[in-house]
């Protein structure tokens, strides 16, 4: 694949498991995390993962190379449930427990967001709006 081609198709990918997530986030009465900057980082992996290895694999877990066994890490993974039910959060930080994460943005006094990331109330790294 060409390096122009490459770079189209993982923006095409990220844009789709962006959509995909959000989805599946809202559905699940969860969100998103709201700093872009990390939200971004774990959906780039993601995309990353399907162009190299034809799935969804977790970005922050080691594949064993057995389709079988990496099928459990395929996002969202086997663990994500209990890790956000527990930690309130995935292993990730890509699905949040919102009541978890207005604690901890009051902790780490980084303004409140009203809504989850969205293309026009963007948040970057240190918590600051567009
Ligand atoms: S921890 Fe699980 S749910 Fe979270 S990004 Fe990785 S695979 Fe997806």
């Amino acid at each position: 694949m060409k390096m122009q081609e490459h770079e189209d198709e993982q923006k095409r990918l990220e844009d789709e498991i962006y959509a995909w997530a959000k989805e599946y986030a809202e559905e699940h009465g969860w969100s998103l995390n709201y700093i872009e900057k990390q939200l971004k980082a774990v959906i780039r992996g993601l995309a990353r993962n399907y162009i190299r290895h034809g799935e969804r694999y977790c970005p922050c877990r080691i594949r064993s190379g057995d389709p079988d066994t990496d099928r459990e890490i395929i996002c969202p993974c086997i663990y994500h449930d209990e890790e956000i039910a527990t930690q309130g959060h995935c292993h990730c930080n890509l699905f949040f427990d919102d009541k978890f994460f207005e604690e901890l943005m009051k902790r780490e006094k980084i303004p409140v967001p009203d809504h989850p990331i969205i293309e026009n109330n963007h948040v970057d790294g240190n918590g600051n709006r567009d």
